[in-house]
Order: C-alpha cells, then structure tokens, then sequence
C-alpha cells in the first residue's frame, strides 16, 4: 500500500478556511484531519481531543524536548503543535493527512518533510478578507485591523505554497482542495515500481527476442 498524501493547509485568518476544512472532512470522509496540541485555553464549545489538545506550557514544552512534535509554532503568545505519532501512523497506513496549521509551522514541514503539499486558502480580494471579518461580528474594529495587518505580512509566505485556491464558492474550492489533494498521487515520483515494473515487463516485446 502506498503511504498517504500529508496536505497541509493555511490561509488568513477569516479566509474562511475553517469552514472549507469542515465541508471537505465531511463529505470526504477518508481524510484524517491531525488534531494539534496547545497552550492556548479551549473556547466555549471546544473539547480536549476534538479541537486540539490542550497542555499546560510546562507538558506544551515536554513535548518539544522529546521530540514528539513535526512542527510547532508560537501564535498570539501561545504555542501550537503538531504530534508526530498520529500522523505518521495515518500516513503509513495510507491515509491522507490534513494539517490546517499556520505559515511558519507549514514552512517548518516543507522543510522536514519535502513531499508534503502545500495548499493555501485565500479569500478573492483584501476587500472580500476585510468584508468577511466584518461579517462575523464577533471581533472589534481594532481585532479585525489587526488581523488584516497580520495578513499584509503573512502574504509574503503565499509565494512558498505548491497552490493558492481562491475561495470564492465554498462548493467549489472544498472540490478544488479534494482534487489537488487526490491528483498529487499520481505524481511520477510516487509511481517508481509501476515505471520499473512497465518497462522490465516491456522487454519481452522487444525486436528479435
Ligand atoms: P486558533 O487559536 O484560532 O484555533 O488557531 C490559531 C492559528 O493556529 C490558526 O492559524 C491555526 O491554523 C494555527 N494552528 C493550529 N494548530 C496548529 C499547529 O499544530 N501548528 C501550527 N504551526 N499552527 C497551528
């Protein structure tokens, strides 16, 4: 069997990416989603071991020491991680991995973990990004500028994507992930021994033998 595809996909906050990762997980569900560990405190709604894992800094900082996370960021004064275990276990039983991280976390896989896919959600415009955050209605002014700020210097990290989907239709870029995720399997680095097997299998068709 071969080994899974590890996806990893960001974008601005209030891209709408959340609700892109929901649709997709729901109507693929095959995917395996990597639940994070965190130090940041669960929001009302949210459950240890669903949305993340929730650590203490001193059991956040034990995790890095034994080297049980891929990757792992500071955010807001808090950290964020990915554990190592689960997603190597998915990955190796051939399922395809999704990690919804931020850019200086999905640098750090690319950089360990050069097969891994990038994928980044952006909104159609910064008009659309700043009308969205507006939308919500649950930040203030001086949150949705400061958020808008934090996208003016995340846009830099959108040149080191593998692909940019712009989220216009959910319908269509929940697709749009699915099919780039499932396209990269067929990459011909993937295929050595369908290549070695076509062309030892060849031979015997070959002129005079
Ligand atoms: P939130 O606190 O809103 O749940 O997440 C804040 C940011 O942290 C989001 O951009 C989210 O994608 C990112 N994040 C969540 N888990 C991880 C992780 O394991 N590693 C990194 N680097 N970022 C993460």
């Amino acid at each position: 069997m071969s080994r899974g595809i590890l996806a990893v996909v960001s974008g601005f906050s209030g891209a709408g990416k959340g609700t892109v990762m929901k649709a997709l997980l729901e109507q693929h569900p095959g995917y395996a989603l990597s639940i994070s560990a965190t130090t940041r405190k669960p929001r009302e709604g949210e459950a240890d071991g669903r949305e993340y894992f929730f650590k203490t800094r001193e059991e956040f900082e034990e995790l890095i020491r034994t080297d049980a996370l891929i990757e792992y960021a500071q955010y807001v004064e808090n950290y964020y991680g990915t554990p190592r275990d689960y997603v190597e276990r998915q990955l190796e039983n051939g399922r395809d991995v999704i990690l919804e991280i931020e850019m200086q976390g999905a640098m750090k896989v690319k950089e360990k973990l050069p097969s891994a896919l990038l994928v980044f959600i952006t909104p159609p415009s910064a008009a659309e990004l700043k009308r969205r955050l507006v939308g919500r209605g649950t930040e203030s002014i001086h949150v949705i500028e400061s958020r808008l700020s934090r996208a003016s210097e995340e846009a830099v990290y959108m040149e080191q994507y593998d692909y940019i989907v712009v989220n216009d239709r959910l319908e269509d870029c929940v697709q749009t992930v699915h099919n780039i995720i499932q396209s990269e399997k067929h990459r011909r680095e993937r295929s050595p021994e369908v290549i070695a097997q076509m062309k030892q299998d060849l031979k015997q068709f070959q002129k005079g033998e």
